[in-house]
C-alpha cells in the first residue's frame, strides 16, 4: 500500500495503489523490476529464519519475488481476496488451482460451456491421471447437482461463458458443492473484479486468465488464482513444484496494465452494451448473445450477479458465408482469438477459441459456423458501429 491507501478504497483507486509502498522502494511510484533469481541472506541465521517461516524474506524467485508479490497483492485487493498467486498463463492457473484438489479416484463435475483448452485438459489429461470428469448436461444447478457423487471433489464453472456469454448461478453452485464437501472453482476471466465478485458469491477458488481484461493490452500472458490464504497455501506449493511462475519483467507490464483496469473496464462495458444494441437492431443479424440485453436467456441472473456486462458478445448470421464475410470485411476489428484487450477483435469461434474442439462437439455446444464473436475494445463506439455497418452492408 502507498502511504494512505486502504483496503476500503474503491476499485479504480486500488488498481493504481495496491501492492506498492513507494517508501519501500526509494520513492518509486511504479513497482521496480527485481530481476534477480537469488536473494542473498544477511547470514545463516537470517536464512534459517526465512526458511522456517519465522521471518518474511526472499530467497529464490520461483518461490517469492518482490515484483511478483506486489502484483499479487494488487490483484488480491481488486478481488477482495485474502490472497492471489500469479502463474505464467491462464492455463497454468487452471491446472494450478485444480492439481492440489484432485487425486486418482476423485471426480470433477464440469459445466458444459468452458474454454476450449480447459475442455481439452478435462477430456484428454485429467482422465489419464485417474480423475473422472462428469459433464453436467446444462448450466442449470439441478443438472449440475445430478452429476455429484460421494467422490466429487470439485465443481468447475466458467462465468460468463465464451462465446455464448451465458451466466452461471454461483450461489446455487456453491451450495451444491459445499453440501457435498467439494470445492467450487470458478474461471471468472470474462467478468473481472469490476463486473463480478465470484469469491463473495461462494466460490472457493477464482481463476483469471490475466492475459485478458486484467492486463488488457494484448502483450502479456498471465494467470492467477485468488482465494482464502488457507486455500492458496496448497496452490503456491504446487506452483513451486510445477514452476509455471511469472517472470518479473512480464509482471511489471501486468501491473502497468492493472493500473488502468478501472478506466478500461468502464469503457469495455459501455462499448459492449452499445455494440450489442446496435447488432440486435440490425436486419442482417440474428440472435445476439450479450447478457446486457433484456432478451438474453440469463439477463435476470446477470443483473443480480454482475454490475457490468463486459465487452464480449457473439451473434448469429444467416449463413456460414455471411459470418465469414463480416469477419473479413471489418476494418478496425482484428481477426483473432483472445478478449479483453484495448483493441477490438472479431472471429468465428470455431477458428479461434474452440479450434481444438471437434466440430460435432462444437455444434453440440451451440457454436455453429454462423456464429461470430466480438471483443469490444476501448475505441470510440461510433467508429466501431460505422465499421460494423459497412461490413454488414452486403449481408442483408
Ligand atoms: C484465455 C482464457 C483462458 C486461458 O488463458 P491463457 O492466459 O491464454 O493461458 C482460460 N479461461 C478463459 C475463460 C479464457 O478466456
Amino acid at each position: 500500500m502507498t502511504k494512505d491507501a486502504r483496503h476500503s478504497d474503491r476499485l479504480g483507486t486500488l488498481a493504481v495503489h495496491a501492492g506498492l509502498d513507494p517508501r519501500a522502494h526509494e520513492g518509486a511510484v511504479t513497482m521496480p523490476i527485481y530481476q534477480s533469481v537469488t536473494f542473498a541472506a544477511p547470514d545463516t541465521e537470517g536464512l534459517e529464519a526465512v526458511n522456517s517461516g519465522k521471518a518474511r524474506g526472499f530467497v529464490y524467485s520461483r518461490v517469492r519475488n518482490p515484483t511478483v508479490m506486489a502484483a499479487e497483492q494488487r490483484l488480491a485487493a481488486l478481488e477482495g481476496a485474502q490472497s492471489a498467486a500469479l502463474f505464467a498463463s491462464g492455463m497454468a492457473a487452471v491446472t494450478g488451482a485444480l492439481a492440489p484438489l484432485l487425486q486418482a479416484g476423485d471426480e470433477l463435475v464440469a459445466l458444459p460451456d468452458i474454454y476450449g483448452v480447459t475442455l481439452r485438459y478435462f477430456t484428454e489429461l485429467l482422465p489419464r491421471q485417474g480423475v473422472t470428469v462428469r459433464w453436467a448436461t446444462s448450466l442449470a444447478p439441478g443438472d449440475v447437482a445430478a452429476c455429484v457423487t460421494e467422490k466429487t471433489r470439485v465443481i468447475y464453472a466458467e462465468t460468463p461463458t465464451n462465446p455464448l456469454v451465458r451466466i452461471v448461478d454461483l450461489p446455487a453452485l456453491a451450495a451444491i458443492a459445499h453440501q457435498a464437501g467439494a470445492k467450487l472453482v470458478v474461471d471468472g476471466t470474462l467478468g473481472g473484479p469490476m463486473n463480478q465478485r465470484p469469491l463473495e458469491l461462494g466460490a472457493d477458488l477464482l481463476i483469471h486468465s490475466a492475459t485478458k481484461y486484467l492486463n488488457g493490452h494484448g502483450d502479456v500472458l498471465a494467470g492467477a488464482v485468488c482465494g482464502a490464504r488457507s486455500e492458496l497455501r496448497a496452490v503456491r506449493s504446487f506452483s513451486q513444484a510445477n514452476g509455471g511462475v511469472m517472470d518479473p519483467h512480464a509482471v511489471w507490464l501486468l501491473m502497468r496494465g492493472m493500473a488502468t483496469y478501472g478506466l478500461r473496464m468502464t469503457r469495455h462495458n459501455e462499448n459492449g452494451q452499445r455494440l450489442a444494441e446496435f447488432l440486435a437492431a440490425h436486419p442482417a443479424v440474428g440472435k445476439v448473445h450479450y447478457p446486457g440485453l433484456a432478451n438474453h436467456d440469463d439477463h435476470a441472473l446477470a443483473a443480480k450477479q454482475m454490475t457490468g456486462f463486459g465487452g464480449l458478445m457473439s451473434f448469429e448470421m444467416a449463413s456460414a458465408e455471411a459470418a465469414r464475410h463480416v469477419v473479413d470485411a471489418t476494418r478496425l476489428f482484428a481477426i483473432g482469438p483472445s478478449v479483453g484487450g484495448v483493441e477490438s477483435l472479431i472471429s468465428q469461434p470455431g477458428n479461434t477459441s474452440h479450434y481444438s474442439v471437434p466440430p460435432e462437439k462444437r455444434r453440440e455446444m451451440g457454436i455453429g459456423d454462423t456464429l461470430v464473436r466480438i471483443s469490444a475494445g476501448i475505441e470510440e463506439a461510433e467508429d466501431l458501429i460505422e465499421d460494423l455497418t459497412q461490413a454488414l452492408e452486403d449481408c442483408k
